[in-house]
Formats: C-alpha cells, structure tokens, sequence
C-alpha cells in the first residue's frame, strides 16, 4: 500500500488538529457557560424510546422546528451532522471535481478540507484593514462558488452586511455564508433565502446552543436549492437523540440567552484583561477572541498547556503571525486564564 492508492486530490490532507493533552479546552469555541439544559431532559425522555426504528429520512420534525422558528418553510432547510457535514454536502451537490472555491484569507480551517475532500480547489482573497471584506476582490475571483463565515473565524469580528450582499449580488454563483457564531451578533441571512436563487447559510448547534456533542447543524436555502443540495446528502445522517435535543432547545432559548449575555459581559474585561499583559487584541463579535503574543505564540500555547489551559495557535499563518485565539469563558475561567498567561509570560521574558 501507498501514496498511489490515495485519490490524487487527497494526497496533501493531513490530519485535522487533535490536541492529546489533558487541559481546560478555551481552544474550540464551544460553550464555557456549559451544555443546555434541555439535552438532561430529553436523555431521560428518549430511554422510553424504541430505537430499533430509523428517524425519518431528511429529519422532518427538526425541519419543522426550524421553520417555525425562523417562520419559513420546512422545505427551506436541510439539516444533518453537524454544519460541518452541511458545508460538506454543498461541495457534494454544486462543485465539480478540480472548480475553484473562493474564500476570503484568513478564515475557518476545515473550509478547505471540505473543499479539498471534495476534489475542488480553494481560491482566496486576502481581508482589507480591521479584517473586513474585499467585495471587489471576491467579485473579481473565478471560481464556482463562494464561501464566507461571519463572525469569522479565527479572527473574531463580523463582516458588514452590506459586503456580504455585495458579494451574494455580484456573480451567478452559489455563496455560503456559515454563520457558526450567528447567535452572538444582531443581522443574519437567514430571512433573505427567499430573495435570492444562490444564497446558502448554514448554521450549528454546537456553540451559542451548547450541544457540540451533539453534532447538529443545519443549512438554510430558497426550496429549489435546498432540494438540490438534499440530492448529495447521506439520508439518515443525523440520529434520533440529537435531533430530539436540537428539537427541545429550539422550543427553548433561555440557555443560548444567557450564553450571549454571559460572552457580552465578559468580553471586554477579558480584552483589558490581555491587553494588560501586553497582548494585542483584535475586536471580537462572536464567543471568542484573536490576540497577537509578546512572545512567541507556540511557545506561550505550549507552556499554557502545561499549566492545565488549552487555546489555539494560529502563529504560524501569514497576516497572523503569533497570534492565538481564545474562546471567551465565564468570570472564574478568564481570570484563571488571565493568571496563568501572566506566569508564563513571567518566566519566558
Ligand atoms: C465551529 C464551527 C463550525 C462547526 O460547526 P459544527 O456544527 O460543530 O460542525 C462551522 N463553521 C465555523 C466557522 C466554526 O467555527
């Protein structure tokens, strides 16, 4: 066996990150606040439930909820495992082996491992001063389809939405706004899928809901594309238990509220926090925050980890040269976070 049994476009894939060490996890924006309450509940529900029967096909009862939820149709969401699996099934249905991808630089990582996986090629566009948008830049790029996330990650900040628009207006291509952190800021592009033939925005259960493990996300698109984009999606994906919780946390939202309120609280204090220690800290919309080292950033990751906290570096990408992101935790957490980065850079100056 050997590299020539691996599909061509496979061959420079590694494998995704996957941190062996045992520390508090402020690397992953998932929810510090905790897991929603509702999954308890609906746990000791679903041990009355016979399993030896399949959920329905495409999850319609979650569909169902989230067109109430948004007051759209049913028909105008697919859902399955996770918004990765989402994004995954959009480069399945709409792009050709060897098409381009246009993306903007820098953004979330396993953008293009799907893109990759999926035989398509990432094209980007580097992000203007205060990491905004390049509309124009995006415009100019061939390729087949575009993808965005806002709030962006790893950078934090929300895009404008009059850029977002410019771009879904500005060329016959599908454009995939993955609003991952939407429920942390006010505008999302959900409400206009009607009014456009090639917008797709997916979104997750795994952060502002609390549920990652889980694993629920969901796309939202006009009825026409939807249909389209349920062609190329392994049917059943998503199983029983985690559609009945994403169901039961749609119906209540007092938990993602109090996520938000938590994150707007805390976001500033942790801010002052790292600037404090000499950090350079970027605007942040969303539940975490991207802040540039004093010191070496692998070396401040490596030794943090060593002292029971994990965040993320992102040292080594152009345009984020030392930087880390973290994602923002309750008062008790940052202020632990905010004690061991001061020892660290203590010892290493
Ligand atoms: C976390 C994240 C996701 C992943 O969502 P899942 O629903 O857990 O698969 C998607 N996009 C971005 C930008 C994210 O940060």
């Amino acid at each position: 066996m050997g590299e020539e049994w691996i599909r061509s476009t496979l061959r420079d894939v590694t494998l995704y990150y996957n941190p062996k060490i045992t520390a508090f996890r402020m690397d992953n924006n998932a929810n510090l606040l905790g897991p929603n309450p509702v999954a308890k509940k609906v746990f000791k529900e679903f041990a009355e439930t016979d399993v030896n029967f399949y959920p329905t096909t495409y999850s319609d009862p979650l569909r169902t909820a989230l067109a109430e939820f948004y007051r759209l149709d049913m028909d105008n969401f697919m859902v399955g495992n996770g918004s990765d699996e989402m994004l995954d099934v959009c480069f399945k249905a709409l792009l050709q082996c060897g098409e381009n991808v246009v993306t903007p630089y820098p953004t979330y990582a396993l953008h293009s491992f799907f893109i990759k996986v999926n035989a398509g090629k990432m094209i980007q566009a580097d992000l203007k001063e205060g990491f905004q948008l390049d509309p124009d830049a995006i415009n100019r790029t061939d390729g087949k389809i575009v993808l965005l996330c806002t709030p962006n990650n790893p950078t934090a900040n929300a895009f404008r939405m009059k850029d977002i628009r410019e771009i879904i207006e500005g060329g016959d291509r599908p454009v995939i706004v993955d609003e991952a952190y939407g429920e942390f800021v006010k505008g999302s592009f959900i409400p206009l899928v009607n009014d456009y033939d090639n917008l797709i925005v997916t979104r997750t259960f795994s952060k502002a809901f609390g549920l990652a493990g889980m694993r629920v996300g969901y796309a939202a698109s006009n009825k026409s594309l939807t249909q389209i984009l349920l062609r190329a999606k392994t049917p059943l994906s998503l199983n029983l238990l985690s559609e009945r919780v994403a169901i039961a946390a749609l119906k209540d939202t007092k938990f993602v509220k109090r996520t938000v309120q938590m994150v707007e609280k805390n976001r500033g204090p942790l801010s002052k926090g790292l600037k404090s220690l000499g950090f350079e800290v970027f605007p942040s919309d969303a539940n975490f925050i991207l802040v540039r080292s004093p010191i070496s950033s692998e070396k401040l990751v490596s030794e943090l980890a060593k002292k029971g906290v994990l965040i993320r570096d992102f040292g080594k990408l152009r345009m984020l040269e030392n930087c880390v992101r973290i994602t923002i935790g309750t008062t008790k957490m940052n202020a632990r976070l905010l004690a061991r980065l001061g020892e660290v850079l203590e010892e290493c100056q």
